[in-house]
C-alpha cells in the first residue's frame, strides 16, 4: 500500500476528519486504530498519512505510531486527532464501516 505523507507541520494542526485547522487553545480528541496484520506501514512510522476509505471519497489523516511509543505498546498502529466530538463520531462511524468492508483496519476505539 502506498500513501501520501502529509508534512508534519500541517498534519499536526489539522482535524483528521474535516481538515479544519486546530488551534492550541482548542480541545482536541484522539483515538487509536489497529491495522490488519498484513498491513505494513512501517515505512510511514511517526508520519501522518492521508488514507482513503472504501466507504467514503474523502481523505482522512492518520498518524502512524512509531515502534517503542506508548500508543504502539497499547496496540495502536494509527492515531486520529479530531477537532470535536462530532468529527470523532463521524470518523469512527466510517472507520467501523471500513473495518467491515476494507482491507486496512482491524479495530478502532475511543480513548
Ligand atoms: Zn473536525
Amino acid at each position: 500500500m502506498e500513501f501520501y505523507i502529509i508534512p508534519d507541520k500541517e498534519a499536526l494542526s489539522r482535524c483528521a476528519w474535516c481538515q479544519r485547522q486546530i488551534n492550541d487553545d482548542m480541545e482536541v480528541f484522539g483515538f487509536g486504530a489497529k491495522l490488519k496484520p498484513n498491513v505494513d506501514l512501517s515505512e510511514y512510522e511517526s508520519h501522518c498519512i492521508e488514507i482513503g476509505l472504501v466507504s467514503e471519497e474523502k481523505p482522512v489523516y492518520m498518524m502512524v505510531t512509531a515502534q517503542g511509543s506508548e500508543a504502539k505498546s497499547e496496540g495502536k498502529d494509527g492515531m486520529f486527532l479530531v477537532c470535536s466530538e462530532g468529527c470523532g463520531k463521524k470518523l469512527k462511524n466510517f472507520l467501523e464501516k471500513e473495518i467491515s468492508l476494507g482491507k486496512m483496519f482491524k479495530t478502532v476505539w475511543h480513548e
